[in-house]
């Protein structure tokens, strides 16, 4: 093996062995809750990742994915749904309306609907095209105004209108508490909004805080760092 390929199986191996770590402690973390750990779906997060980086937890079996990019994923991801057909891509980072098909075509669940002008673009290109990606909600449960996501007191309304009005596939919720605060609120109150509409899917919790998050009822976690390692190079624009 060349120096490289010697450096690069052993952030391989890291990757595997970060990937079980947290397999356990997802698997735990549902189990102290009292749940079945099959409710609860690892999505890795490999956003900044080049593809081959995937491959160590792709050949682990696993096949829940989050990018923030489109265009990140776009030029990721197709290659590796050949080898791994049964891939299931997340979006979990804000999606611009002129961006809406390519995300239809790349993604099977879209996490981040948050206001209507997005979700009449998703409900018109879903008609044209025929697919239909599982929808989320973003709510902005910290109301902050840097962040996305419909406020709290306006998701009943929302989710209303992006299910009966627009008959989006509307399968779950998913925040991003705000990072200097206690994540428990937050998830409680993304739980409550969601039982409180019929909704079952709870996308909620990180590398930080995700054990919490399946304690209160998280059916998908996003982890990145945790199994991928930290982020050097930016988040691409
Ligand atoms: C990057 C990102 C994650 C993963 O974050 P980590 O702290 O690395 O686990 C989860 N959710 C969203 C929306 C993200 O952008």
């Amino acid at each position: 093996m060349s120096q490289t390929d010697t450096a690069s199986h052993n952030v391989d191996l890291d990757i595997a062995v970060n990937y079980a770590e947290v397999q356990g402690h997802v698997a735990d973390a549902a189990r102290d809750a009292g749940r079945d750990p099959a409710e609860v779906t690892l999505v890795a997060v490999g956003k900044t990742f080049p593809a081959e980086r995937m491959l160590p937890v792709l050949n682990a079996g696993q096949r829940a994915f989050g990018e923030n990019r489109v265009q990140e994923a776009e030029e990721k991801w197709p290659a590796l749904r050949q080898q791994f057909p049964d891939l299931c891509l997340h979006l979990i980072g804000p999606l611009q309306s002129n961006k809406v098909r390519k995300a239809v075509e790349i993604f099977d669940v879209i996490e981040t609907v948050d206001r209507p002008k997005l979700a009449v673009a998703l409900a018109r290109i879903m008609d044209e095209t025929g697919l239909r990606p599982d929808c989320y909600i973003q709510v902005n449960t910290g109301a902050e105004d840097q962040k996305a996501g419909v406020l709290p007191e306006d998701a009943d309304a929302f989710i209303a209108q992006c299910r009966d009005e627009l008959g989006l596939p509307v399968k779950g919720l998913m925040c991003i508490p705000p990072v200097d605060e206690e994540p428990s609120l937050h998830f409680q109150l993304l739980a409550d909004i969601a039982a409180r509409n019929g909704i079952s899917g709870l996308s909620m919790g990180m590398s930080a805080d995700y054990e919490t998050a399946i304690e209160f009822g998280a059916t998908h976690v996003r982890v990145g760092s945790a199994i991928f390692g930290i982020r050097t190079k930016p988040i691409s624009a």
